[in-house]
């Protein structure tokens, strides 16, 4: 699809950020660019329109920018994945693994329901230890994740194994 090489070419690769020898992927420049960010999100609802899918789940915080519009064309809800202590309700949270320390996600209570089907979106899988997290963390509130999709994929860290039975559909790969 011609579509993913523009999304491919306006992804910027900043070096050393955010410290000494990561090759930082900003997806700020696609947002810049209209007709990219539309086919960005367009790819991904021509994957999902149609597909028993009743719920999007979005990680803080780029998993903000591409899920909504995916939510709102498939007629899903939008569940908001957020960093500690930012949901106001109570909440199930899920810690995770970092290179340097942990992080948690966590989700209001009641967000999903029993069996709901949920697709989980996110600008980009390294490690996979987030989608994990988020992964873990829906099913324990009872829900189905039937998809992971992401606009990048860094390959070479294999992140995609971490999520064992669950798809993961990415658009740009990545090394
Ligand atoms: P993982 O948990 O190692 O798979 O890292 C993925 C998470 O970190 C996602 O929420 C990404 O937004 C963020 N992340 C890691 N590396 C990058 C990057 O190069 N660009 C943008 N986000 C990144």
């Amino acid at each position: 699809d011609p579509r993913k090489e523009g999304i491919a070419s306006s992804i910027k690769v900043v070096p050393h950020v955010p410290k000494g020898g990561i090759m930082f992927q900003d997806i700020t420049p696609l947002l810049l660019d209209p007709k990219v960010f539309k086919d960005t999100v367009d790819l991904f609802i021509e994957r999902y329109t149609g597909k028993d899918i009743s719920a999007v789940a979005g990680i803080e915080a780029r998993g903000f920018i591409f899920g909504p519009p995916i939510a709102l064309a498939i007629g899903a809800k939008f569940i908001p994945l957020r960093k500690p202590r930012k949901l106001p309700g109570e909440v199930i949270s899920e810690e995770y693994v970092l290179e340097y320390g942990r992080d948690c996600l966590e989700m209001h209570v009641g967000a999903v329901q029993q069996g709901e089907h949920v697709l989980v979106v996110d600008d980009l899988i390294a490690t996979g230890g987030t989608l994990c997290a988020a992964i873990n963390l829906l099913e324990r509130a009872g829900a189905k994740v039937v998809e992971c999709a992401c606009v990048i994929e860094l390959r070479e860290l294999k992140g995609r194994e971490r999520l064992k039975d669950t798809p993961l559909y990415v658009l740009v790969e990545s090394n």
